[in-house]
């Protein structure tokens, strides 16, 4: 019972109360910098919060999470169900839709179109079941009307565009199925463009890929340039009518990451009224001290093993066993919530408030120390008024800032 959504409601009005009671007692004005333990719960528990990326279609896939369960994320490999999103104050999310990537061959695509298709089912199965605590939704104003009935709002996104293979109807299909944004590939580039993980094939975007963010514009899709490469992200902030998002990238100059974006490119999106939102994977916050160790002990195992596939059941086995080990000899050392909200410092000093949120990447790799899964996401407000951020930034941080470019991406669309 703890965790319902009206425990956290009546919790939230009764500190909220109970504040403005204090602050109207005592101090007179709006609390800043001493601000309350109280007042924080309260604050972060009365606005607006999205997570624009998790992949969360993931565990309902392999794991069967029950989400209207609560999981403790050190027993199951779960970072979010709507118990603990209660508990960690977020109202809506953007379920990733990802799929691996196989062959660039038209089977390959059907395949995988396929795939999404059926994850998409897996969805709206799952979350049709749970109509008391959720409801999947495509409009920017969703989320706040259901905020206000206690309800969560699941947007859909399509994590790589590589199920839209190289039939531009296949947009307007997920578009159908509910698909708000795209992220335009993966780790590895596809008949759109070039990744940030890999080589340079068409030095940015494909002519097809340009046709895709010209029909996503006209239809009223974000175009995600996460995972995209530097000339990728460039021409598609050039070619799209409408602004773009990154759903879960960091900063470059923070944390030499291939996938982070540099500082050239943080201001070329936010000059067309883009936002970047802020990821929580560990590799993308803070350099891994250990990789170096790490990755001469695991070059040596290769070498041991070299030749492992073409070997017996029984040796493979032996040799996941001590890949498995090594890996439990090197944990990674979870950067903290003060190393993740230096890269949000980073960026507002760069580019302003206004271009700035958070897309968690939770269910998808992402963890901190002090924020392990969404029940504890407000140790992220705590941090930002720790370090003097006002409630009307942190409301643009939680939402604001993401559902301008959302508006404004339905705003410019042609056709419904
Ligand atoms: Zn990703």
């Amino acid at each position: 019972m703890i965790n319902s959504p009206s425990f956290y409601k009546v919790l939230s009005l009764v500190l909220t109360s109970l504040v403005s009671l204090l602050v109207f007692t005592c101090v007179g004005t709006e609390v800043n910098t001493s601000t309350t333990e109280a007042d924080i719960l309260a604050f972060h528990h009365s606005i607006l919060t999205i997570d624009t990326h998790v992949d969360t279609p993931l565990r309902l896939k392999y794991e069967g999470i029950d989400l209207s369960q609560h999981h403790d994320p050190h027993e199951y490999n779960s970072k979010l169900d709507f118990p603990r999103m209660d508990k960690g104050g977020l109202d809506a999310v953007f379920f990733a839709i990802w799929t691996p990537q196989g062959a660039r061959t038209d089977s390959g695509h059907s395949a995988i179109k396929q795939q999404a298709l059926d994850i998409l089912d897996l969805v709206e199965t799952k979350i049709s079941k749970l109509p008391q605590l959720a409801e999947i939704v495509t409009h920017s104003q969703d989320a706040s009307r259901l905020q206000a009935l206690g309800k969560h709002a699941i947007y859909l996104g399509l994590e790589n565009g590589y199920p839209i293979g190289t039939d531009i109807q296949n947009v307007d299909l997920f578009y159908q199925r509910g698909i708000r944004y795209i992220t335009l590939c993966h780790m590895t580039n596809n008949e759109i463009c070039d990744s940030s993980n890999d080589t340079t094939e068409y030095g940015g975007l494909s002519p097809f890929g340009m046709e895709v963010i010209e029909r996503m514009n006209q239809l009223g899709m974000m175009v995600d340039i996460s995972h995209t490469s530097e000339a990728t992200v460039e021409q598609a902030v050039a070619i799209s009518r409408a602004p773009v998002i990154a759903s879960h990238s960091c900063s470059k100059t923070m944390c030499d990451n291939p996938r982070n974006l540099s500082d050239s490119l943080l201001t070329l999106i936010a000059a067309r009224g883009g936002v970047v939102q802020m990821c929580l994977l560990s590799d993308y916050i803070t350099p891994d001290p250990l990789q170096e160790a790490r990755d001469s002990v695991r070059a040596a195992l290769k070498q041991k093993w070299r030749g492992i596939d073409r070997q017996s059941d029984m040796n493979r086995e032996a040799y996941r066993l001590e890949w498995s080990e090594l890996n439990r000899f090197f944990p990674r050392e979870l950067p903290s919530v003060a190393d993740a909200v230096d890269h949000i410092d980073h960026m507002v000093e760069l580019v302003g408030i206004d271009h700035v949120g958070i897309g968690t990447d939770f269910d998808g790799g992402a963890a901190l120390s002090d924020c392990f899964d969404v029940s504890e996401l407000p140790n992220i407000t705590r941090e930002l008024f720790k370090r003097g951020y006002s409630k009307s930034d942190i409301r643009k941080i939680w939402s604001g800032n993401l559902m301008r470019v959302f508006t404004r991406v339905e705003q410019l669309a042609v056709t419904h």
